[in-house]
């Protein structure tokens, strides 16, 4: 039988449109003050899945609230069962937005938002698709599970929730809409480790540099005692920066350039740059030692590097650094392809004359075969809907929503070429874009069910 996908979405998208903007007028940011044990990430969080839960009941879907953790929309029964993870939660809206950020207006057939695209947007595709499928009678001997999670911003509490408490079982295939198309079937490992111990380092009084271990440092401020004569140091030399003076102290500033901390060399470090400078200039050998060991952000210093043909090159971010109280620390974001092993990582880094290293947490890589089955089908599924056989599924440097469900993988609902500024002020989705993805996982729902 011949489905005509499109056809079958077409008729859900005013519908669609309306739900997506009352979503996003629903601010599901984490709010510590107002959450409790029925509400574990806040009221707005709550209230998104709770909105969509009424939507499912409604529409005739069976549906549990997962204890406040997620929201899981379910419907038909077989031997396959088919998982999609979407979540609700969204970073706040930060920055100077052209619209209001929790209005969910609509310009130019584009709809501007916060969780328009991250990743309201791509689970009400999966939704419509879902309804789609199930009012023409095409969830037939299989099964399909949607998850609305509540805390993928913050930590993927909500699934941990989901399969570890609950034991809710493993779907024979999922995806999650919140990354990319055509698909991503790899991502590296991720882990955070810190140096840290003490060190005297006078005149230097205290340093603060980094706003989270996964972005590159762009700003690096040193507290000295009086030191005028730095300034004579410092223009001889390249770095950017900013330097006063009060009566007894100097504030010296380094500015760097921000990045991604998947992509370190794309971004210039403004705390080893600091390291860099005062290490020569006061002498102050474990600064200068630090430095040099994360000067090449592939690990090539101490014999970190790894790079394998399946996930790549190691990368390693220093994200934050702080020295107070004569205790300096440094956290690590270091992503790693599966030939590395982390142990081996930290132990080489122990041995060398530097602050000793703890573990700090690690997120596993995936890989997923691209000659498999599954990919292939869902590669191909993407191929028949939009005619676009150029675009390669890909690996990354790693942290999707897949990582937190088990046989899972990024599949949309970012289309090739688009920037729908994700996490930025006027985050935004093309309504072209929402309904084809659609059409999309209406087909990947129907043919991973019922065809593999
Ligand atoms: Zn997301």
């Amino acid at each position: 039988m011949k489905i005509d996908f499109q056809q079958l979405v077409a008729p859900y998208y005013k519908d669609a449109t309306q739900k997506l903007q009352k979503l996003v007028q629903i601010p599901s940011v984490y709010d510590r003050k107002t959450k409790r044990s029925s509400m574990p990430f806040g009221e707005g969080v709550d209230k998104a899945l709770q909105y969509v839960g009424a939507m499912a009941e409604r529409d005739g879907f069976s549906v549990d609230y997962c204890d406040g953790y997620c929201t899981e929309i379910s419907y038909g029964s077989g031997p396959v069962t088919v998982g999609i993870f979407a979540h609700l939660d969204v970073v706040p809206a930060t920055g100077k937005w052209d619209y209001p950020p929790f209005g969910g207006e609509i310009d130019n057939e584009i709809m501007y938002g916060r969780g328009t695209s991250d990743d309201k947007g791509p689970g009400l595709a999966a939704y419509f698709a879902l309804r789609a499928l199930k009012d023409a009678g095409l969830i037939d001997n299989y099964k399909v599970v949607l998850v609305f999670g509540g805390n993928e911003e913050t930590g993927a509490k909500d699934l941990d929730y989901y399969f570890q408490k609950l034991h809710k079982p493993a779907p024979t295939y999922g995806f999650t809409p919140d990354a990319e198309f055509p698909l991503i079937y790899g991502e590296k490992a991720i882990a955070t480790y810190k140096h840290q111990g003490v060190a005297k380092l006078e005149p230097i009084i205290s340093i603060e540099a980094g706003e989270a271990a996964n972005l590159v440092i762009d700003e690096a401020t040193a507290i000295l005692k009086l030191d005028k004569n730095i300034e004579k140091a410092l223009v001889k030399t390249a770095y950017k920066y900013e330097v006063s003076h009060s009566e007894t102290e100097t504030t010296l500033t380094f500015f760097g350039i921000s990045a991604h901390g998947s992509m370190p060399e794309l971004g210039e470090n403004a705390g080893l740059k600091l390291f860099e400078f005062l290490g020569s200039y006061y002498g102050l050998d474990i600064l200068s030692k630090l430095a040099s060991l994360y000067q090449d952000s592939g690990g090539r210093n101490f014999d970190g590097y790894y790079n394998s043909s399946k996930l790549g090159e190691t990368t390693y971010n220093v994200g934050l650094i702080t020295y107070r109280n004569e205790v300096l620390s440094l956290t690590v974001n270091f992503r790693y392809p599966e030939i590395t092993n982390i142990k081996e990582i930290i132990a080489k880094l122990n041995e060398l004359d530097v602050l000793k290293v703890r573990l700090e947490g690690i997120s596993p890589h995936l890989y997923f075969d691209p000659n498999s089955d599954f990919i292939k089908l869902l590669l191909s599924v993407y191929q028949q809907e939009t005619g676009d056989y150029e675009s390669k599924p890909k690996t990354i440097g790693g942290g999707t929503y897949a990582k937190s469900a088990p046989n899972t993988i990024a599949f949309g609902s970012a289309f090739p070429g688009r920037n729908d500024l994700i996490h930025a002020p006027n985050e935004h989705i093309h309504l072209e874009d929402y309904y084809k993805s659609m059409a999309i996982y209406a087909h990947a729902i129907y043919a991973l069910g019922s065809e593999l």
